[in-house]
């Protein structure tokens, strides 16, 4: 996972996780809410049971100090009544005694009938004198008189006192036989209720009077908020009388209330949102702990992929940099890897070998199908090279088309063996595309046998894979000690070649082409030549064979045919006339992509025609190439360059080759010509090749003439053309041109016998 996406993964996890905390704090919030509620309306409930119960009680309180004092009242009416005379002093005395009892007692007066006053014991001043009527409402006064006298009745009735807001009017009957009348006795209510609610536990009650006209709270400094909450009571207290009634509402005080209140409800509320929060937090916590544990996890896992991944890269880079991309066989590093192991562990009474193998024709095969068949045909190489070999033996790729195998054996002779089955691998032809390719192989062998190392023993195999080339390809050659001073001096000549070159130290020498008849001199042959300051020249075919194996022979010939063709103008310049130019090409000049097009731009610079150009190729690289060598053959004779087949009756030696190329004349090798006094087979091959040549319309010259002996059997057989010591050995330019203008002939030596 990318580092964005990651990142916005988990900002929307971030979000949803805080969705989910959100939500749980709301349940448990709600929760805690409603477990508020029931505790809260359990202890509103207990509270109203309460209040129910106190109720009961002070009612029942209340009553009871009422019915006291009814009877205090009765006893002392009954005391007015006795004897027929009412004595207003004793009534006085006993009045001041109840008056003293009880603080809340406010006034007592004794009425008649009629409700006048007989005689009065209370605070002085309030202006009742015997005689004058009692303040008693009208609505008291009837529902006394609708009373029966005699059972003491009772009425009740607030009536307001100087200072003492709250009276209440309590009248009692009294029985005095003839002369009935009235005690009328005013008492303070709340000092009253308060003095009777004393003993008992008042304290966590509030009263408040509901009776119109007498309105008051007890205790006095009890808020009126006490009573607006509802949870109230009525109180009614009956008086004996059954009609006179006392209410009240009771409330619990405040302070009272707050006692009762056990707090849970909002301690629940509070705890439970503060547990709510916690838990919603822990919640969120602990998702976030697990993202980070799964994120962790995550980030693990790629990690351990990215370990994965670098392994693999590593281990894929390290396969590259020991492995041929094209044929997945261990490329040079990883040979020379496995030949470190393979030196280091050799096992003994085994003989390691390393065998270097090259294609013989792999340049051409690129060149003429194409790069792509080469590719396929060195894919399809292991294969083939797989079946010779053991499964032990290993076998790599060391570039372009060589390969080098590993292998153990226990002697020399299984080594041979591997060798030729490594050869004979290649009998089949390769199929790719339409084509059946050929192919052989070329193979140096060499064994570790004292202590080279792992480098030098490639160096011996790829010097023995040189003299396996050298002795004609397709073969296997043992490593030979010998063979490292070979390839030594083949370094240092090559190293020479090129400083001749530059220094300009080749020389270019002519031989004459004779004709047979008439002993003209018909062409010349330029041949190189490379003098040494320290004794006899190196013959051109040895370093003619070092220049075309390190890849100099195209400069050397460019360099030949410049001077030939300089040489060549000034002779044609200096006589209006001259010999033709024949110039040897050697194959590696003749594979050139641009020899045709650099040999006519070297013709076209010095304005010779090419007609005057004979090109000499050998007939095995006439016949190398089929395919491409025919299209450079038919562009040269297009140019009007004659073709002659050097060395011919060497190789292959087929006419029917030749007829089928644009060849103008063939050279017949010195070898037949050098006994052909003497050995019939050479004069047989010789006169055949004449017949032959003429019947093919093909010029023929005999190389290598030394004898007139050999002149007049050539003559005999036919053949038109010659050269030889016989008549001019290799010479100079100025030879050339002595012979041209006549100052040297070779008539009278090869013709003695004519010319004596
Ligand atoms: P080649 O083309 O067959 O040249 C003829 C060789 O025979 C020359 O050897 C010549 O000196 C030698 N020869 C001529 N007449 C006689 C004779 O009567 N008796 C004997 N025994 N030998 C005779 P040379 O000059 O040593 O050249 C050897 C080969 O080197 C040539 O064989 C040719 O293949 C090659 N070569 C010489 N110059 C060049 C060159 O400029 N370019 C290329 N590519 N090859 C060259
Ligand atoms: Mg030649
Ligand atoms: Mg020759």
């Amino acid at each position: 996972m990318r580092n964005r996406d990651r990142t916005r993964l988990l900002s929307a996890l971030n979000s949803v996780s805080w969705v989910i905390g959100a939500a749980l704090f709301a349940v448990l919030l709600a929760l805690t809410a409603l477990l508020n509620r029931e505790l809260a309306a359990r202890e509103a409930r207990a509270i109203q049971a309460y209040l129910d119960t106190r109720v009961v009680q002070v009612q029942a309180e209340l009553m009871d100090a009422a019915d006291d004092h009814a009877s205090i009242h009765r006893r002392m009416a009954a005391r007015i009544g006795y004897g027929d005379d009412f004595d207003p002093g004793f009534w006085r005395a006993d009045a001041r005694t109840i008056l003293n009892d009880f603080a809340y007692y406010d006034r007592l007066a004794v009425l008649d009938r009629d409700m006048n006053v007989l005689a009065y014991e209370g605070p002085a001043g309030v202006g009742l004198a015997p005689g004058d009527p009692f303040p008693i409402g009208p609505a008291a006064r009837r529902r006394l008189e609708e009373q029966p006298f005699e059972e003491g009745a009772m009425a009740l009735e607030p009536m307001p006192l100087a200072g003492r807001p709250h009276g209440l009017l309590f009248m009692t009957s009294v029985p005095a036989g003839d002369e009935p009348g009235w005690l009328a006795v005013v008492v303070e209510l709340p000092a009253a209720i308060a003095a009777e609610l004393e003993d008992y536990e008042f304290g966590d009650i509030a009263l408040r009077s509901q009776m119109p006209g007498a309105r008051f709270r007890l205790p006095a400094d009890v808020p009126a908020a006490a009573f607006a909450d509802g949870d109230t009571r009525p109180l009614e207290i009956t008086l004996d009388d059954g009609q006179s009634r006392l209410r009240f509402e009771l409330a619990l005080r405040p302070e009272a209330r707050a006692a009762m209140a056990s707090g849970l409800p909002e301690t629940v509320l509070g705890l439970g949102s503060v547990l709510a929060l916690l838990t919603s937090v822990a919640a969120l916590l602990a998702m976030a702990s697990a993202r980070q544990a799964r994120f962790l996890a995550q980030a693990n896992r790629s990690l351990n992929d990215e370990i994965h991944d670098r392994e693999l890269a590593e281990r894929e880079l390290a396969f590259l940099l020991t492995h041929d991309t094209l044929t997945d066989l261990p490329n040079r590093a990883g040979m020379m890897q496995a030949l470190d192991r393979a030196v280091a562990r050799r096992a003994p009474g085994r003989s390691l070998a390393v065998l270097y193998l090259d294609l013989d024709q792999f340049k051409d095969i690129n060149e003429t199908l194409g790069h792509h068949v080469g590719d396929e045909l060195l894919r399809q190489l292991p294969v083939r090279l797989g079946s010779a070999l053991d499964p032990a033996d290993r076998i790599g790729r060391l570039g372009g088309d060589e390969f080098l195998v590993l292998a153990e054996r226990r002697s020399r002779e299984r080594i041979t063996e591997l060798a030729r089955a490594l050869l004979a691998a290649f009998d089949r032809p390769f199929a790719i595309d339409e084509h059946a390719l050929f192919v052989t192989v070329s193979i140096g062998v060499t064994t570790l046998d004292a202590d080279q190392s792992p480098a030098e023993l490639v160096q011996n195999a790829d010097a023995a894979l040189f003299r396996a080339k050298h002795l004609g390809r397709n073969q296997f050659a043992w490593f030979d000690p010998e063979l490292v001073a070979e390839v030594q001096r083949r370094l240092t000549m090559s190293r020479a070649i090129r400083e001749a070159l530059d220094s300009e130290r080749f020389t270019v020498v002519y031989q004459p082409i004779v004709d047979l008849e008439t002993l003209e001199m018909r062409g010349v042959e330029a041949l190189l030549r490379w003098p040494q300051d320290d004794g006899p020249g190196i013959p051109p075919r040895e370093f003619i064979r070092v220049a075309e194996e390190t890849g100099l022979v195209h400069r050397l010939g460019q360099y030949a045919v410049e001077r030939a063709l300089d040489d060549l103008q000034d002779w044609w310049r200096q006589f209006g006339s001259g010999p033709w130019l024949a110039v040897n090409i050697s194959g590696a000049q003749f594979r050139e992509p641009d020899f045709v097009d650099a040999l006519a731009a070297q013709l076209q610079a010095r304005n010779v025609p090419p007609e005057r150009i004979h090109l000499e190729i050998t007939e095995d690289v006439l016949i190398e190439n089929l395919a491409q060598n025919r299209a450079v053959l038919d562009r040269l004779d297009r140019l009007g360059m004659s073709l002659v087949v050097d060395d011919f009756g060497v190789g292959y030696s087929s006419m029917a080759y030749i007829k089928n190329f644009p060849v103008s004349a063939i050279k017949i090798d010195q070898g037949f010509i050098r006994d052909l006094e003497s050995d019939p087979d050479d004069q047989a091959i010789t006169r055949t090749i004449c017949d032959l040549s003429r019947m093919l319309r093909l010029d023929t010259v005999a190389e290598g003439i030394e004898h007139p002996a050999q002149l007049t059997m050539l003559r005999r057989f036919g053949c038109p053309y010659g050269q030889g010591f016989l008549f001019l050995e290799p010479s100079g330019p100025d030879v050339i041109r002595d012979v041209l203008a006549g100052r040297r002939s070779w008539v009278k030596r090869a013709e003695p016998a004519t010319a004596s």
